[in-house]
């Protein structure tokens, strides 16, 4: 099997470091299996992509020498084929329209009928999964989630499982506002894309058995998946992200921010003349500590 990787930003902003350290691990881990390693600009969520974002992180990408293979694909663009996907989920009764508002949901998990699952979140309770109430119209869609455990492995923090429909509940795939959700979108593009392997970011740990049963219902091959560590701000503790304000990378500086990058994932730094000899070296480490 050829690998196929990919990196998958939100045009929200700039790569900055936490952003950086998950496109250098999934770079590394395409190039350590001789794979193909694409880009998918994830600008289905419109009103959080900022313009211009995905072609400043293209130019940072570039200057990092993090060179990607073949056709960008954006999901504004991939409606038709997330539309197909619903339909044929559809189509066997597996989606139902939803009239609840954000409100409401929140209401019933103060009445106690749901339990926060392991990340805070509180899982859909299933209001309309019989039927809209009466005088209701749908706002958005949902998945019927099929009971049971869903486990799988992950390269880097090991086994893991998540009971989706206690824990997360019938989730949306088309949204109150009209959008595609993200679960559908990355389940679709991933497949269409032929991607093998999944490499980001921890905070997404928490969607792979969603996107798993996704996956699964749509008759699609299962993919392997590493969930690397987040990088933190020091003063805060809290995730680096965009919303707390983390700088974007100095380009200018392209072999000191891999560098960085490559130690806040846990590796030990090492000597570089350049970007070229520091990414070889890193693919050769990386490598030898993932083996298969
Ligand atoms: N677009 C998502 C993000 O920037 C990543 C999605 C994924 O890798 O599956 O957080």
């Amino acid at each position: 099997m050829t690998y196929v990787g990919r990196f998958a930003p939100s045009p929200s902003g700039p790569l900055h470091a936490g952003s950086l350290a998950t496109a250098l691990a999934s770079w590394l881990d395409a190039r350590a299996h001789d794979g193909r390693w694409l880009l998918r600009i994830e600008d289905v969520d419109t009103p959080r992509t900022v313009p211009g974002a995905a072609e400043v992180i293209m130019a940072q990408l570039h200057a990092l020498g993090l060179a990607w293979d073949g056709e960008i694909i954006w999901q504004s663009r991939r409606g038709d084929a997330y539309q197909t996907a619903f339909d044929t989920l559809a189509a066997r009764g597996l989606i139902y329209g939803c009239g609840c508002t954000r409100r409401e949901i929140a209401d019933s998990a103060l009445r106690g009928q749901t339990m926060p699952g392991a990340d805070g979140e509180r899982p859909y309770p299933g209001t309309c999964r019989h039927g809209l109430p009466e005088g209701r119209q749908a706002r958005a869609w949902r998945l019927r989630v099929p009971d049971g455990l869903e486990h799988f492995e992950d390269r880097w923090l090991g086994p893991q499982e998540q009971d989706v429909a206690q824990a997360v509940g019938d989730f949306a795939l088309r949204r109150a506002d009209g959008l595609w959700a993200y679960q559908l979108a990355v389940v679709v593009d991933d497949a269409a894309q032929g991607v093998t392997d999944v490499v980001r970011g921890a905070d997404l740990l928490s969607s792979t058995a969603r996107q798993r049963v996704l996956g699964r219902l749509l008759g699609l091959p299962p993919l392997r998946y590493m969930h690397v560590p987040l990088i933190l701000d020091a003063s805060s503790g809290l995730k680096l992200s965009k919303q707390n304000g983390a700088p974007p990378i100095d380009t200018g500086a392209p072999l000191t921010a891999l560098k960085a990058a490559w130690e806040a994932l846990g590796f030990p730094p090492f000597a570089a003349a350049g970007i070229a000899p520091f990414l070889r070296e890193a693919t050769a480490r990386w490598a030898g500590r993932f083996p298969g």
